[in-house]
């Protein structure tokens, strides 16, 4: 088995990034920017992920391309916009773009859903879970969530930069298995393909597998620059050793190759495979147990404590015991058996005002009671450290 077939053994969920030059109409001399929106492209993709999705994936897209079909809307000839005139053009162009998005899946018998985030909802807890359980819930209902930066509101400060990190950050806040980004470049080469000096004699090579991101690798990718995209290679790798390090195989992939998703879930050596092994996939966890300082403690019964523990169960009201100390949804804890030892660590999706009333309770309470703000989990399984 190669390592790609094994890979795709453990992928349910499926993050696909589409770069804005792999959505556009492109020309000859142009940049993508410049060129507008391809329908064609968008068709293509549409029919692709409903394939992909027939096969039983979960698909979350994380789309470019508001601001290249805000640009061609306003007819801004110049390559360079100030702020507010890229802001502009991203309001304009992202309804454009879902718009040609919604009109391709629907024909495909598939709903979509826009999401909007900035570094902002994902750097607090709480809307970093909120983020998480709009999208879950939009997966359970079969729709087909696609992201992009809020650039139309969304200042430099708080600003995720590209899409390349903002598809790594979802991927990581959706647990997902395999993270492709399609470019339109065949992968990371060992030189830059373009500055190809014309007396060298060794070819460029296409570099198959990456297992780590080192100072050389991103020496290799900061050197092609393509004008094209935002980031260029460097932000892919970057990217990359993003979703490396929470243990999430990446893939980067020229998009305009028609075939290449198929080809992907067929295992072929496509692209450029960014993948460090199966022993990072505790990473997420480690950094529920050790980066984060626990805001209070929950004290389980014994029958909860056997589902967590030997079931790999999520905490549900009815084995709640005690509750101690003020914390808020999204803060981590500390969990207790009945004798006081601690059995293990997790983030908690509701505050300690609303877990109080609700401790020792039956799902159907739980759920009459607290209404639209209503979690059947206090803590779900991913977000969950038992030791
Ligand atoms: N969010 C930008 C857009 O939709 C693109 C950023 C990127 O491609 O990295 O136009």
């Amino acid at each position: 088995m190669t390592i790609r077939e094994d890979i795709l053994k453990d992928v349910k969920r499926v993050v696909i990034k589409v770069g804005s030059s792999v959505i556009s109409n492109r020309q000859k001399g142009r940049s993508s920017l410049e060129c507008g929106l391809s329908r064609d492209w968008v068709w293509h993709y549409a029919r692709e992920i409903k394939n992909i999705r027939d096969r039983g994936y979960d698909v979350v897209l994380v789309s470019s391309g508001a601001i290249m079909a805000g640009r061609e809307r306003l007819q801004f000839s110049q390559i360079n916009l100030t702020i507010p005139e890229k802001q502009a053009c991203a309001a304009i162009g992202q309804s454009f773009l879902m718009r040609a998005y919604e009109k391709a899946f629907e024909k495909k018998g598939l709903m979509v859903a826009q999401i909007l985030l900035s570094h902002d909802d994902l750097g607090n807890r709480r809307r970093y879970l909120n983020a998480r359980h709009t999208i879950e819930a939009l997966l359970e209902k079969g729709v087909v969530p696609i992201i992009n930066e809020n650039d139309s509101v969304t200042v430099e400060e708080i600003k995720i930069g590209d899409n390349d990190s903002l598809s790594a950050t979802v991927a990581c806040l959706m647990d997902a298995q395999l993270l492709i980004i399609l470019s339109d470049v065949d992968g990371l080469y060992d030189r830059d393909p373009s500055r190809k000096n014309k007396t060298e004699t060794k070819k460029v090579q296409l570099i198959s597998h990456v297992s780590k991101v080192d100072e050389d690798i991103e020496r290799i990718a900061g050197k092609s620059k393509n004008r094209l995209t935002v980031g260029g290679m460097v932000t892919k790798v970057w990217a990359a050793k993003k979703t490396m390090s929470f243990g999430i195989p990446t893939l980067v992939v020229n998009g305009l190759d028609e075939k290449v998703i198929e080809n992907i879930f067929a295992g072929k050596e496509v692209g450029t495979l960014f993948w460090s092994g199966k022993e990072k996939i505790r990473d997420r966890k480690h950094w529920i147990t050790h980066t984060l300082k626990p805001a209070g403690t929950l004290t389980i019964d014994e029958g909860a404590r056997k589902a967590l523990v030997e079931k790999g169960k999520s905490l549900l009201p009815a084995g709640l015991i005690k509750v101690k100390g003020n914390f808020e949804f999204g803060n981590a804890l500390t969990l207790l058996d009945e004798s006081g030892k601690e059995v293990g660590r997790g983030l908690v999706n509701y505050n300690s005002r609303d877990l109080e009333r609700i401790k020792g309770m039956r799902t159907p309470a739980v759920r009459s009671l607290m209404q639209e703000s209503f979690y059947e989990e206090v803590i779900h399984r991913d977000d969950l450290v038992v030791f």
